[in-house]
Order: C-alpha cells, then structure tokens, then sequence
C-alpha cells in the first residue's frame, strides 16, 4: 500500500528533525521552514496531512492556513497545529479556524504518532465514504424511478427526482409537507397504503397509483422499503415510484381490443356479455325491467356481393352508428356477428318506451346510406325480449330474443317483433 504522505511546516530545524524521524518510520515526510515554502510544495506534494507551525516570521502558521482553505484542491487536506504549551489562545484559534487538532510543543512523541495516525484513519474513512456517496450518487443517476424519503406519517423528507415534471408539486414545494395534503384522495390512499404495509413487513411492491400531471392522466408503481436502521419510534421509509404509464396504456388497449369489435368499436360478445351479466344482478335485486333485443341486417349479403366486401364493412359501420345515435347514452349496443346487433335496455319504465326505442332504431337503419356517391337501402329485422318476464338468464334472454328476430325475418323483415310464447307481437313498419 503506497504510503501516507505527511508535510511538516515549522521555522524551527530542530523540530522538523525530530518530527521528520518519528513519522517517516511509517509515512512518507517532506519538511518546509516557511508558510511560503508550505504553499509551494504542498501544491506538488498533495499532503495527506499537514502539521503547521503557528509562530513563524513572515507568513505565521493562521495566516498559512487560510490561504491553504482558500486552495481548491488544498482547503481539504487536514491541518494539526503544532503550538506552544502556554499559548493557549492559538490552541482555541487553530480548532476555531478548522484544523482537526493541535499539538503542544516540546512534543510527546508517542502522542504524536498515536494523533497522526488517528486523523489519517479517520481521513481515509472520510475519504471511502466519499467514495461510496458519489458511487452511489451514479447508481441513484441511472434510476429513472421518482425517489422520496418519508416517514410513517407520510412526510416527504428527502426527493430525488431525475423527472421533475413527474412530480405532483415542485420539490421544494412537497418537503415538509405530507402526502395525504399533497396528492389527490385516491392516490394519498394507495401511497399511505404501501407504506403501511413496509411498516408492517418490511417492504411493499406492486401498489399502483395514478396522477393527473400537465393535463394527461400517469400511472406509477410504488416500491417501499423501511429503513430498517432508522429510529423505531420514527421509521423512515424509501419509497420508489415508476412511471408505468406507457405499459397501462398498452395493456388498456390490448383490454380494449379484446372487448371490443374491430369494425364498428362497439361492445364485441365477452364484453356485452359482461354487461348483461351485471344488469342480471342488479335487475335480481332491484326488480328491474329491462329488454335485450337482437338485430340482424336484412338481405345484408346482396350488398356484399353486388358491391364488394368494403362497401359492407362500410354499411356495417354506418348501421352501427345509427343504433348508437338512436338508442339512449344509457344503453350497451355490440355487435355479436356478421350483420348481427345486439342492445341492451337497461330501465325502462314500460315495454313500450322500448318498443318505441327499437322502431325508431329500424326506421333508422332504413333510411338510405350512401358509399362513393350511390345510395344503399337496408333494413332490418329486430327481435326483443324482456326481463323478467321472457327470461331470468342470459340463456333465456338470449334465445328469446333470437327467437323473436327470427320471427321479424319469417314474417316479412323490416320490422321490431317481441317475444311470446303463443303468438309474437310484432309492429310491421310503425
Ligand atoms: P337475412 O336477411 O336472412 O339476414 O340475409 P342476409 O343476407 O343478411 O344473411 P345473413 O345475415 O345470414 O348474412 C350475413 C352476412 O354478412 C354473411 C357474411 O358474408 C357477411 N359478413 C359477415 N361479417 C362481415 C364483415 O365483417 N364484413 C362484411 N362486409 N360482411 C360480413
Ligand atoms: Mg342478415
């Protein structure tokens, strides 16, 4: 191990000798007889340590000292005051200035050995820790993670943030302050929650939280640790915050597509099913009325096969917009097949408000759609069924209505029929 480099600045021959002797058994020593001199060589020699005489002519040991703390690489190399054992006043001045220690004159020369050692271990610690601060300092540079430091009652105590504009306030704003003042209900919750749980365990992965920031909803994933060597009656906590919001809105539109028909955006049938699996539970409870209806376009394959496929998309998705412009913003309008429609009424105050819904939905559908300049005339062929009456299931409902729009084809299309068990009702062009 290469050695620790000691500079010795003192008037007096006799005392650089001396302390040239006893530290050079372990150190490598330079000795100067003049503050000037201390200056010049120190700039070359980089001391580890310096040992300053206080009285000297010309520039004393004080006056020394600040020009070495005014040096930009020098004002951190420790200085040990060698002072007389009377002049008590440079002994208070020395460690008033900074140095890290003084030492009386005639020297003790075990004394001596044992303070220079020390300070050096003590400059070496000082110095490893300096070392890990700024390795740590890069590893924290290359977390894209939000950093917060808080305590149990959410305080934020320290911020790192790489991404300021993913804070919810300035940081210097949030410092201080608590979550729960700082960030909206909801989110206050599931951070204050997270915490909890470290409080509780140790650590907590996986909560989530969203944010409104600059007008665009973020989504972010908490990490907390407890420090576990902070004070226990006031633990400390690290908590990590990542932007997922990206990955959200991936997996929003994969949800999105997976419950959603690709032509017309509608409801596809998981998604419409879901629907009227949760107006069954609520309908159970509550004693609601409502009526599922199925619609099929009538004689749709003409129009595919006289004009082509993408004037039939096209028509699908103009009869999809026309059943969404028609029924209330309250109902659930998929599409289930080729030409097939499904809609769901939820309450509805009597059978006939949605009878009435319906035959405006088929007079809809029967005004002419127009596709590169030339008019298409299509109708269709509407089935309802009600609940509770026609059905208590899914199944039930379903078929019903399947039934009934079988009945709308069977006896002459263009028209809304309702279920019955003897003979359908059916309204025949309003
Ligand atoms: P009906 O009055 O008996 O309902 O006669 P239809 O011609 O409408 O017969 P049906 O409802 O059985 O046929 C639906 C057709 O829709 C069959 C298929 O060629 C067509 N189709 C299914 N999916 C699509 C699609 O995504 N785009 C287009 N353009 N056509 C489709
Ligand atoms: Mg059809």
């Amino acid at each position: 191990m290469q050695k620790k480099k000691i500079l010795v600045v003192d008037d007096e021959r006799i005392n650089l000798h001396l302390l040239a002797r006893v530290l050079s058994e372990q150190y490598e020593v330079i000795t100067v007889q003049s503050g000037l001199d201390a200056l010049v060589e120190a700039e070359y020699f980089l001391p580890d340590l310096i040992l300053l005489d206080v009285m000297m002519p010309e520039l004393d040991g004080f006056q020394t000292f600040r020009l070495l703390k005014a040096h930009p690489v020098l004002s951190q190399k420790p200085v040990i005051f060698l002072t007389g054992h009377t002049d008590i006043e440079s002994q208070y001045k020395g460690l008033d200035l900074g140095a890290v220690d003084y030492m009386l004159k005639p020297f003790n020369i075990s004394l001596i050995r044992l303070r220079v050692r020390n300070i050096l271990e003590r400059e070496s610690l000082r110095e490893v820790i300096k070392v890990k601060q700024a390795e740590l300092e890069a590893i924290l540079n290359t977390i894209p993670d939000l950093m917060f430091k808080l305590d149990r009652q959410g305080t934020y105590l320290e911020i790192f943030a790489r991404q300021p504009e993913l804070l919810a306030q300035q940081r210097i704003d949030l410092l201080g302050r608590r979550i729960c003042d700082m960030l909206p209900p909801e989110a206050a919750v599931q951070a204050m929650t997270a915490i909890a749980e470290a409080h509780e365990t140790g650590t907590s992965y996986g909560m989530q939280m969203k944010l409104p920031l600059a007008g665009k909803m973020h989504w972010f994933e908490l990490s907390v640790a407890k420090n576990e060597s902070s004070n226990p009656d006031n633990p400390h906590f690290v908590m990590l915050s990542r932007n997922i919001t990206d990955r959200k809105q991936a997996e929003e539109h994969l949800n999105y597509l997976a419950q959603h028909d690709n032509l017309t955006g509608l409801a596809n049938r998981a998604l419409f099913g879901e629907i009227v699996d949760r107006i069954l539970g609520l309908a159970e409870r509550t004693r609601l009325l409502f009526a599922l209806v199925f619609i099929d376009l009538d004689k749709f394959k003409h129009i595919n096969d006289t004009f082509g496929h993408a004037i039939g998309d096209f028509v699908l998705q103009q009869a999809a917009n026309r059943i969404s412009n028609t029924v209330r913003t309250t109902d659930t309008v998929g599409r289930i097949g080729g030409d097939e429609f499904v809609v769901l009424l939820p309450n509805i105050a009597s059978r006939q408000e949605a009878i009435q819904i319906m035959e405006r939905v088929r007079m809809v559908l029967a005004e002419p759609i127009i596709a590169q300049g030339k008019a298409f005339s299509i109708s269709s062929s509407i089935g309802m069924a009600f609940y509770p009456d026609h059905g208590q299931t899914m199944i039930e409902l379903t078929k019903r209505a399947d039934d009934a729009m079988y009945e709308a084809k069977s006896s002459g299309r263009n028209r809304v029929c309702v279920f019955s068990e003897s003979a359908m009702d059916c309204v025949v062009n309003g």
